[in-house]
């Protein structure tokens, strides 16, 4: 009996906790238990199914492990599709299903298995190596578990708040926070882009926005930039031995602005998004138009057969593909509009688009665009095939994405019963010549020149906003506006920091607007103009 335990689940066990320990800094381990539960409950059944037809539970146990086995051999085989054949893939994806099972049905075949003269022994053997696998993994996940606690009261980027902070006002508006990722402000995309932003801005005007001339970013990494804005604080640098996902992570997930906003009674909003820090997971209301799977089931679907058939034949999985990024990006811009009534009372709605941002994967009449390389969301000047190709494609995506963000704005106004707070801001500018070394950064001016725009009715005109506005002043000037927050505004910096070197945060307020390291097309000088 003993020597038929089944260790396909073992196995199966095993891929699941080896998952958990890859992802166990980022993501919930108790996000994993019900994939595991699902995956265990089916093997069982197949098992017992398969028991019943061959009467051999050697053999059962043997089918059932080899389809594991063979569902974990499809992913490297896969992904070399993908950086081979990244316009075939989803085609050859598939066609490497029928592939995989016909090699299944031969190693699982009557005729392979009686050639097999000790069949106890292989099942002893597979135990075996079922067990140590599983073991193996126990240890790692340990070993993840400690480091997550360890980490768990460590440093985050933003500081505890000094003061207290309570939100009371009369007027209550909503407050949209729409990021268009990578906007740059209007003199940059004239200068390096060679684009003419002024009919969106002028639309933008005409709905009641301010839009500031002298502004930038506060920082230069996605990331940096949204813990900054949700927070209304600058940074302080990593430092070990706190876990830096946390870190960064942390302050956006559980923000100031989403928890004030909360205890006054604001119902918090998140749209689904493609990275951890361009949404908020345990927001009151989460939109998408993908499959209800939690971060850990989505990530584990990344690179099986399900993620072809997924673009294929539209199942709904949110894997990171140019069809999931252009199927997300379209349901936001819709679903904004209708906001406004389908989440009764005040609220604050957050919805971060991977746009004019690279990948180029709409034209400007939303046409799709035929991708060369494997899908990716990096962004600086050697993302696509230079300078003039990433420009080339920014200027037709953000065409695209002025018209689909005027109409959701227009949506949204029409909708709200309260004229509404809105921020339209690029997180950062382009990057068609900045690259993320600190030591030589290329074209800061690019990459801190942001599209800044807020919405604040009643308070266009008073003072309130200014022209050297940065993100880090939005939720102080939005809490002094509307709830007598009285809080301070702080100065608008900005600073070199990302992910490739935790631990350094570099000022470069004073040398953002030298044009060292821009190289502007046709030699025009931006500050001739
Ligand atoms: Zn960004």
């Amino acid at each position: 009996m003993k020597r038929i335990f089944p260790y396909p689940l073992l196995f199966v066990t095993a891929i699941v906790f080896d998952r958990v320990a890859i992802s166990i800094t980022q993501i919930d381990p108790e996000q994993s238990l019900r994939s595991l539960f699902v995956l265990l409950f089916l093997g069982m059944v197949a098992l017992f199914t398969l028991q019943r037809f061959v009467k051999d539970w050697q053999r059962a146990d043997f089918t059932i492990f080899m389809a594991a086995l063979l569902f974990v051999l499809y992913k490297p085989l896969y992904r070399t599709i993908v950086w081979n054949f990244p316009q075939q893939a989803d085609y050859l994806g598939i066609a490497l299903i029928p592939l995989l099972g016909w090699l299944y049905a031969v190693v699982t075949s009557r005729k392979l298995w009686r050639f097999i003269r000790k069949p106890a022994q292989l099942t002893y053997y597979l135990n075996l190596v079922c067990a140590t696998l599983l073991m193996f993994q126990v240890v790692r996940l340990g070993e993840g578990f400690y480091a997550r606690s360890a980490s768990k009261n460590g440093l985050t980027a933003v500081p505890a708040l000094t003061e207290e902070i309570r939100l009371e006002g009369d007027t209550r508006p909503d407050i949209y926070i729409i990021i268009l990722d990578g906007y740059g402000r209007r003199d940059v995309l004239q200068s390096i882009y060679g684009y003419d932003n002024s009919e969106f801005i002028g639309g933008l005007e005409k709905r009641g926005f301010y839009i500031p001339t002298k502004n930038h970013s506060n920082y230069i990494q996605t990331t940096y930039a949204m813990a900054s804005l949700w927070n209304f604080d600058y940074l302080q640098p990593w430092a070990p031995p706190s876990d830096y996902g946390q870190y960064i992570l942390q302050p956006i997930q559980n923000n100031r602005a989403f928890e004030l906003l909360h205890d006054a009674g604001y119902t918090t909003v998140s749209f689904e998004g493609a990275l951890s820090y361009t949404q908020i997971y345990n927001a009151d209301v989460y939109l998408t138009n993908s499959l209800p799977l939690n971060k850990f089931e989505a990530l584990s679907l990344v690179d099986t057969p399900l993620e072809p058939l997924s673009n294929i034949f539209d199942l709904k999985i949110p894997v990171p593909t140019y069809k999931t990024h252009r199927t997300r990006t379209l349901y936001k811009f819709d679903a904004l509009k209708t906001v406004p009534n389908a989440v009764p009372g005040p609220k604050i709605v957050y919805a971060h688009f991977l746009m004019p941002h690279p990948p180029f994967v709409f034209d400007r009449y939303g046409a799709v665009l035929p991708q060369r390389q494997p899908y990716k969301l990096w962004d600086d000047s050697e993302t696509a095939g230079g300078a003039e190709e990433y420009r080339q494609g920014y200027r037709e995506q953000v065409t695209f994405v002025n018209g689909k963000v005027l109409q959701a704005i227009d949506g949204v106004i029409a909708n709200s019963k309260t004229p509404p707070v809105i921020l339209v801001m690029g997180d950062h500018g382009p990057a068609s010549m900045f690259h993320f070394d600190i030591d030589a950064p290329g074209c800061v001016w690019e990459r801190t020149g942001n599209l800044y725009a807020l919405r604040l009715p009643g308070h266009l005109n008073d003072g309130a906003l200014y022209p050297t506005i940065s993100p880090v002043n939005t939720f102080r000037v939005i809490f002094n506006a509307y709830f007598g927050a009285e809080l301070p505004l702080l100065e608008d910096r900005s600073y070199l920091a990302a992910s490739q070197y935790k631990a350094e945060i570099k000022d470069v307020t004073n040398s953002r607007d030298s044009l060292a390291g821009c190289a502007m097309p046709g030699g025009q000088n931006p500050a001739d103009e």
